[in-house]
């Protein structure tokens, strides 16, 4: 007993500071990121499978569950891409009489745009790779009324990308009725192509398309697509068969989770209150959304972001094996971040009794690539008591570059919108960003440990003080810094207005979350809803007009801002402030 005090004085004497080793986090990112999770999309086998195996870790370590039903999971709706319905068919017969049937996510797979509950019945012929340029034409004027066309995917060699929805939109202006296309577009790509969230689901009326294996169309009706691609010219020909195609998509709708446990606080009084530390562990999947190589790989997402995950897993073990906190320490690892946010907006919406006993929120995302010691961290202006926490935090090695503003490109956004202090630790850009190319190999393990050390030190810091942090209502909440990369346009920034805009599901002009507390946005009467359609004379599609918009206003000038409330239009003037 003794002994041991003696031991936790020295610790806590010794350095101050938490030490997170990498054996407590590297490893979990190795995990996160290898094939077996898929890319880690949400609604994915893969994500879910990431869930499980992050649930396992935090009940292992004793942390409780913090979730729904005494569970580690917090669900929450999502819509996301497409998926098959019920009715979708391809049946084939040759001229021969024999027929094949394939079967859907194996032999085919409906393209996006193809129209939905329709049939088309039609022979097959062959139109090469299915293009009409000029300087490559597979058509050359050719009706193909009432027929089916197939075509290679892809492009010639040397030749421009064209997509699916390019060729069917030739081919249907030529007259077919329906496409397939075949094979793959490079070579390391699955035949098939996703169920993206690409838009236009159903768009082409009357016309159906559907992708084919080329192994199934080679079996159906003995025509070998891989050998026609080896022509320098594929020429078109007809198959010699009739095919019957059906397809139909509907939107993906499903229920995403948030992993989330818990320390609670020994202190009476202050275990009420709470410290976020979170990450999402969501990523691209296959390449399906937000792909910056439009590779149908898998995107690993080591860095981005089981680096984050596993830091949180780390901070997780550090405060489970040492106890003693006084305030409850909340362990949140979102889904639904790379589509926007959701698992942390969808806790943040559900939980405001929460957020008003939250102290601080911290966001771990990308913390995987510390290059010389250059560590970002955003959102120093939601506390005044940010500056005295950091200066407490031993950073050996490290160089921290500050910054006021939030960023609203991860979930930290989803609470500095809700007036909680909020800080975002981030170790910057790099090629492999949002590709197949983030893995494991490229981690900095002993980074990812600092990292994670600095975070659960300024946890313990937060812990240490006898008040919740307070939020200053002056902060800079939101993605002033435009995207990851930074933009120059930060510095001219000098304009506040106070609006608080919705980071979700914008559709038209700009949609508010809410105003800050005492701007000039509050005192106008803006509040959650309202959609902002045009500011200063300029009409708003997107959060990016809006920024520009505010670009061209100074401080003390008056502007007109027209926007909609309970489907009412309105205006309103609204004199603008410096930014504090
Ligand atoms: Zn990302």
């Amino acid at each position: 007993m003794a002994l041991n005090t003696l031991f936790a004085l020295l610790a806590v004497a010794s350095s101050g500071g938490a030490t997170i080793a990498v054996e407590d986090v590297a490893p979990h990112d190795k995990e996160l990121s290898s094939a077996k999770y898929e890319g880690r999309l949400t609604l994915s086998r893969g994500g879910t499978l990431a869930g499980d195996y992050i649930a396992a870790q935090l009940k292992a370590m004793g942390v409780k569950p913090g979730g729904d039903d005494g569970t580690y999971f917090h669900h929450f709706p999502v819509t996301f891409g497409f998926k098959p319905g019920a009715d979708n068919s391809l049946q084939l017969t040759t001229t021969d009489g024999r027929t094949a049937e394939a079967k859907i996510d194996r032999d085919f797979r409906p393209l996006v745009n193809s129209a939905s509950g329709t049939t088309v019945k039609g022979p097959l012929v062959f139109m090469g790779y299915g293009l009409n340029d000029e300087a490559y034409d597979d058509y050359r004027g050719a009706d193909l009324t009432g027929k089916v066309a197939v075509v290679l995917r892809g492009s010639p060699a040397g030749y421009r990308a064209v997509s699916n929805a390019e060729k069917a939109a030739i081919a249907r202006a030529a007259g077919a009725s329906g496409l397939l296309v075949v094979g793959k577009a490079r070579p390391n790509d699955p035949e098939l192509p996703q169920y993206t969230r690409g838009q236009g689901i159903g768009q082409l009326e009357g016309f159906v398309a559907a992708a084919v294996t080329s192994a199934w169309l080679k079996q159906a009706t003995g025509f070998d697509a891989d050998a026609a691609r080896t022509a320098a010219h594929p020429e078109p020909r007809d198959l010699n068969a009739t095919v019957s195609l059906r397809t139909q998509l509907e939107p993906n709708t499903g229920m995403g989770r948030n992993v989330i446990g818990y320390l609670p606080g020994n202190d009476p009084v202050l275990k009420n209150e709470l410290i976020i530390v979170g990450a999402h562990y969501d990523h691209l999947g296959y390449g399906e959304v937000g792909s910056t190589s439009g590779s149908s790989l898998i995107h690993y997402g080591a860095d981005d972001n089981a680096s984050g995950t596993a830091g949180v897993l780390g901070i997780a073990k550090y405060f489970a094996t040492k106890g003693g906190n006084r305030r409850t320490i909340v362990f949140q690892l979102y889904q639904g971040e790379e589509l926007g946010l959701l698992g942390s907006q969808a806790w943040a919406k559900a939980f405001p009794e929460k957020l008003q006993r939250t102290s601080a929120m911290i966001n771990l995302d990308m913390i995987g690539r510390l290059r010389d010691g250059r560590l970002e961290v955003y959102g120093t202006s939601t506390s005044p008591a940010w500056q005295e926490i950091l200066k407490k935090v031993p950073m050996p090695g490290i160089k921290p570059q500050y910054a006021p503003q939030t960023r609203a490109d991860s979930d930290h956004y989803s609470f500095a919108a809700r007036n909680v202090p909020v800080l975002f630790f981030f170790t910057g850009m790099h090629p492999q960003y949002h590709n197949e190319g983030d893995v494991f190999e490229l981690i900095n393990t002993q980074g990812l440990a600092q990292v994670a050390s600095i975070a659960a030190n300024v946890v313990q810091e937060i812990d240490a003080r006898p008040t919740k942090l307070p939020f200053d209502p002056q902060s800079i909440v939101g993605n002033r810094a435009g995207d990851r990369q930074g933009s120059p346009r930060d510095s001219a920034r000098r304009v506040r207005i106070g609006f608080i805009p919705d980071m979700t599901g914008q559709t038209e002009g700009v949609v508010l979350m809410g105003a800050s507390p005492g701007s000039p946005a509050e005192r106008a009467g803006f509040k959650a809803g309202d959609v902002i359609l045009e500011f200063a004379g300029k009409k708003l599609s997107s959060l990016e007009d809006l920024q520009e918009a505010m670009m061209a206003v100074k401080p003390g000038d008056k502007v007109k801002v027209r926007f909609r409330r309970d489907g009412k239009e309105q205006e309103v003037e609204i004199q603008t402030e410096q930014r504090g």
